[in-house]
């Protein structure tokens, strides 16, 4: 929340949420507001509305709404601090500087600061040598043999680092601390201590960028026969292996976009992939995925196909990789490429010999994790009692991951169909498992609820901006309790309270106080088309929630007559019925 009078709350002072909008969404004038194709979800006639006088944005489809800092913080997949950042900048508005709290903050922010730098020149440096060195023409050559054009080897930063041993050294030393050059990665000293030397020498070297684009390290594949065949930088104090998806900082937008990732092991995979034109791809750069890859990933999209090489590491890294996808509520599909030839094929072999309409294809028709653990069971062999039993030991754990009860069940009978197993002795091991495991995922609660009446529509709307008597309605509103019991009750008493304020509350404070499901009807009453409001109607209005409450009182007095006709009480209870009688009279008729 954007506390008053601090910089957040400055800055959305000061933002016109339609043009930071605009800058994302084609807006178009429709009445008071502006609407447009909705970018939380795909859409062909525009459902997304933004208000300018309320500075608050809603879409009618999906029902994602909120301020300008809600908007840009959907929007990047970025914190509340970033999201009033992004605002300020856009809209020229001077951020101030961080604090640095300690003297070891900042020495550590220096040190980074200097480890990218680093990282900015031995890019340039590895570039230079692969464009301009005899060297690092053979490395061309190679790249190119690899189907690597001009065009691909600028667009992913390709270099090379040559056999020298201390080029890049002789080059950065002047400039670095030795310790520095040491931490960075790009250096390594020997054991000796005594000695540094480049650490990556006559090798193909790939730049890995943080999720902001900054190279933090560097995957290196050995030109010749040296060993290792990949040779990656160290975690430093700017990398961290399970923190870095390759290829992320491109990705990102084009993920969220069409909400799937497609997952695969390698730098050179990833490049083959989004060279095909599918730019929604990152590699894992290691053998399975890690936690906080996933959770990275998670912020873009919840959908993955996993395209991992198809030899036995590959496979057992799909799934390890599946285990934690499914335990972070993925939605994941399984492409397992066809052999060409006796060669097994990984994403960047399968491009380079049958193009990329053939993978885009089988990216298409990728089958759902379950069917994909079907066919590697299949491949066990299920002639025997114990062959099968070790096919569903292969299985279970992943069905046990299915978060939903009835999706599971169905999961059962297509296993025990396909493995040829009874399927009550199937039911029964994986209702023993399920017993055993955490807590049920629950299903996502339903968020459209019931329209809310045309007079608490009207109250609310006038609750919200009738400036001349909001603050009166309020009072009376609250005098008579009368908004108690309604659907919209929340939305009332949050109202109620603002409007006794002193202070304006703008309708996103307001809307932050709800759950989703009333947030959401209060948005969608904000935006619809009304009439100026007058007292006469308010007061109608209020008549009407009087003549409900007697209304229901009385339908509860007649009742308990009713339940009891001879108990004792019985005249207070008529007496009281009388009454309300006639009060529901001198309310007048509805009209
Ligand atoms: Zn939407």
């Amino acid at each position: 929340m954007a506390e008053a009078g601090s910089f957040a709350d400055r800055v959305k002072q000061q933002a016109d949420i339609v043009r930071v909008i605009g800058e994302y969404v084609r807006l178009k004038k429709s009445g008071q507001n502006f609407t447009g194709l909705c970018p939380f979800h795909g859409e062909k006639t525009p459902s997304f509305a933004v208000h300018p006088v309320k500075q608050i944005f809603h879409c009618f489809g999906c029902g994602k709404g909120g301020d300008v800092f809600s908007f840009v913080m959907e929007m990047e997949k970025c914190p509340f601090p970033d999201a009033v950042k992004v605002v300020a900048e856009k809209c020229g508005i001077p951020v101030p500087r961080p604090k640095e709290r300690t003297p070891e903050e900042r020495k550590e922010n220096q040190q980074r600061a200097a480890l990218i730098e680093i990282h900015r020149e031995s890019q340039a440096f590895f570039v230079r040598q692969l464009e301009s060195t005899a060297e690092g023409r053979a490395a061309r050559a190679y790249l190119e043999d690899r189907g690597l054009n001009a065009e691909t080897i600028a667009r992913f930063g390709i270099g090379y680092a040559p056999s020298g041993g201390d080029v890049l050294l002789r080059q950065l030393k002047p400039k670095y601390a030795e310790k520095l050059l040491v931490e960075s990665g790009v250096i390594s000293r020997d054991q000796s201590g005594a000695r540094l030397f480049d650490r990556f020498r006559r090798r193909i070297t790939f730049p890995i960028a943080n999720e902001s684009g900054k190279i933090v390290a560097f995957g290196c594949r050995a030109l010749g026969d040296d060993l290792p065949k990949y040779l990656n930088s160290p975690e430093t104090p700017i990398y961290s292996k399970s923190n870095v998806l390759y290829h992320m900082d491109r990705a990102k937008e084009p993920i969220r976009r069409q909400d799937f990732a497609i997952l695969v092991e390698g730098y050179m995979d990833a490049i083959a992939v989004a060279r095909a034109g599918i730019g929604n791809v990152v590699a894992s750069c290691g053998t399975s995925l890690a936690e906080p890859q996933i959770k990275l990933l998670g912020r873009f999209t919840k959908r993955v196909i996993v395209n991992y090489d198809p030899d036995v590491a590959g496979q057992a890294a799909t799934e390890r990789s599946l285990t934690l996808l499914l335990e972070h509520d993925f939605e994941v599909r399984v492409l397992a490429l066809p052999a060409i030839g006796d060669k097994k094929a990984d994403p960047d072999l399968f491009i380079r010999e049958k193009g990329a309409e053939a993978y885009i294809k089988l990216l298409k028709e990728a089958p759902p994790y379950v069917d994909y653990l079907i066919a590697r069971a299949r491949q066990m062999d299920l002639s025997t009692g114990e062959g099968k039993q070790r096919a569903l030991n292969f299985l279970m754990p992943y069905v046990q991951r299915i978060p939903n009860r009835l999706l599971r069940s169905e999961w059962a009978t297509r296993i025990a169909q396909q493995l040829r197993i009874d399927e009550p002795v199937l039911r029964a091991a994986l209702n023993k498992s399920a017993t055993e495991r955490r807590g049920e995922v629950k299903v996502s609660p339903q968020l459209v609820g019931k329209p809310a009446k045309q007079i608490e529509r009207r109250l609310i709307r006038m609750l919200a901006e009738a400036e001349g008597f909001k603050r009166e309605l309020a009072q009376r509103l609250q005098h008579g309790r009368l908004y108690e019991g309604l659907e919209t009750e929340k939305v009332f008493a949050a109202l109620i309270v603002a409007g006794l304020s002193d202070e304006p509350v703008p309708a996103t404070e307001i809307g932050a106080q709800l759950d989703e499901r009333e947030r959401r009807v209060f948005f969608e009453i904000l935006f619809e088309d009304a009439q100026e409001p007058t007292w006469e109607e308010a007061e109608s209005c209020l008549d009407a929630l009087r003549r409900r409450q007697i209304e229901q009182e009385l339908a509860k007095v007649q009742k308990t007559i009713e339940a009891n006709p001879s108990g004792a009480g019985l005249r207070e209870l008529l007496e009281r019925k009388q009454e309300l009688m006639k009060q529901l009279t001198a309310a007048g008729q509805p009209g």
